[in-house]
């Protein structure tokens, strides 16, 4: 996966392809999907949600920039599988999930695997978590049509926001600098994720699986 996925498509960061070389996959996926752990696509997960293609997770961490010393607010917990790579190349990680039973299951599987730097939050991600605020890094792993104000005022200067935006059945993954307090924006690859349901994201109905 890490040689055909990763970097044949220009996925460079070394810390990136030894994370994404260490933690098993299989672990995060549903018994029933077992065997396409390590297929090239996204897969489904409880609650009618999916577990991220293996590329656009090495892409949206690579774009993160991350050097070890960074806390990162992730939005969208889904299977935990992002949540463990951003935990091997961050200080901290605060996850939000607003499907109880998904971040439930994804704190079974971090635990199991020994993270201690991986704080849990149910709830809607798309108010993010101002306790936390300012914030280096933030992921959203669901897509929206523009970046909830929330997310991005809790964004500290310097920071990179990474996020699939655009409509239901096309988004466009950006990479968002904050600099002077402007946004710089640079697209990083065409993209189908889950909606970003909340105050600040989609109507609930529109997640209905
Ligand atoms: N990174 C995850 C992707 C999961 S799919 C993985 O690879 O497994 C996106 C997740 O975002 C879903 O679990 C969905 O329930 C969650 N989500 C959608 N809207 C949300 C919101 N407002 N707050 C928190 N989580 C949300």
């Amino acid at each position: 996966m890490v040689r055909t996925q990763l970097q044949a498509r220009g996925i460079n960061d070394r810390r990136v392809l030894a994370a994404m070389g260490k933690v098993p996959r299989e672990l995060f996926v549903p018994p029933a999907v077992r065997a396409d752990a390590y297929a090239d696509r996204a897969l489904p997960i409880d609650c009618g949600q999916t577990i991220s293609q293996p590329y656009i997770v090495g892409l949206m961490t690579q774009a993160l920039e991350l050097t070890g010393s960074e806390t990162v607010l992730e939005v969208g917990t889904g299977s935990g599988y992002q949540t463990a790579i951003l935990a091997e190349l961050a200080a901290r990680v605060i996850t939000v999930e607003r499907h109880a039973l998904l971040s439930q299951q994804a704190q079974n599987r971090l635990a199991a695997l020994g993270y201690r730097n991986v704080k849990f939050l149910v709830g809607d991600g798309t108010l993010g978590a101002p306790d936390e605020a300012p914030t280096e890094r933030i992921i959203v792993t669901a897509m929206a049509q523009r970046v909830p104000q929330p997310l991005w005022e809790q964004l500290a200067e310097g920071g990179i926001l990474v996020i699939p935006l655009g409509m239901p059945d096309c988004q466009m993954l950006q990479a968002i600098r904050k600099i002077g307090g402007q946004a710089y924006s640079e697209d990083l690859c065409p993209c189908r994720f889950v909606p970003l349901v909340g105050a600040e994201g989609w109507p609930e109905d529109l997640s209905a699986p």
